[in-house]
């Protein structure tokens, strides 16, 4: 017998399937990442086919069947409405870059509910606010990396373990190593990162505002912070948003 759940979700993905219905691939706060079938969503003047996309955080029920690869959608509802990310090209690109890292980072069933506030935080962060919306996304990156259990040791040598000023960041071993332990090339913090990276580590998402950085240094950080997620997690060099993001965020 299918057991009826409910959840709060954030939309990852949705694909069109057969004529009428939709794939949609669903975060959930209580069961971790689920995919369901929406039938009959794209039947003219469902409502469904606009809450079920990415990445809004609506609240679903469905029926589930154990051994099921996709469960099937009874009803959907916004939990909120992110009506700020169609106002800037940054923040929409921010926005699908959020979902598509995440979905990329988690398994199947594996609920995380510190994730899922990390998500909905960040995206209604971006959402609203009236600056730029880099500082979001390295925050989010950092805390992804954290929450998923390879968070950067920013402080001290990932070798030697003496304290760190500066570090370089070594592509092949995922590690941060001080200037005394580097040897091959990799992607070079300088001290102004590092300690804007270790500020971002103990800031909450509401005062990240007050964290300006250079052009420089917020290069380097963001160069850090995509090859440190590339390192721990596969397929996460290939994803269409992170080009997408790279454009749109360094004019
Ligand atoms: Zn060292």
């Amino acid at each position: 017998m299918p057991t009826p759940l409910t959840s709060n979700a954030v939309v990852l993905r949705t694909t069109p399937f057969s004529d009428t219905s939709l794939i949609v691939r669903l975060f959930t706060e209580d069961f971790g990442k689920v995919s369901v079938i929406a039938k009959g969503a794209r039947r003219p003047k469902q409502a469904a086919v606009s809450i079920l996309q990415p990445p809004n955080h609506v609240a679903v029920w469905y029926s589930f069947k154990e051994g099921r690869d996709i469960q099937t959608l009874t009803k959907s509802e916004f939990v909120e409405r992110y009506t700020g990310l169609s106002t800037q090209l940054a923040k929409g690109a921010a926005a699908m870059l959020i979902v598509e890292m995440l979905d990329r980072a988690v398994h199947d069933s594996d609920p995380h509910p510190i994730l899922f506030r990390l998500i909905t935080s960040t995206l209604r962060q971006v959402d609203q606010t009236e600056g730029d919306v880099t500082v979001l996304m390295n925050f989010y990156q950092l805390h992804l990396a954290k929450q998923l259990g390879f968070g950067a040791q920013l402080s001290s040598c990932g070798r030697c373990g003496r304290p760190m000023k500066e570090a370089l960041f070594e592509p092949n071993t995922g590690t941060l190593l001080c200037p005394r332990c580097r040897s091959a090339e990799g992607i070079r913090l300088g001290r102004n990162a590092l300690d804007y990276l270790q500020r971002l580590a103990a800031t909450h998402i509401s005062e990240l505002s007050a964290l300006e950085l250079d052009r420089n240094t917020n290069k380097e950080v963001g160069n850090f912070l995509l090859n440190h997620l590339y390192y721990h997690v596969d397929g996460m060099t290939n994803l269409k948003s992170i080009k997408f993001w790279k454009q749109v965020s360094t004019t």
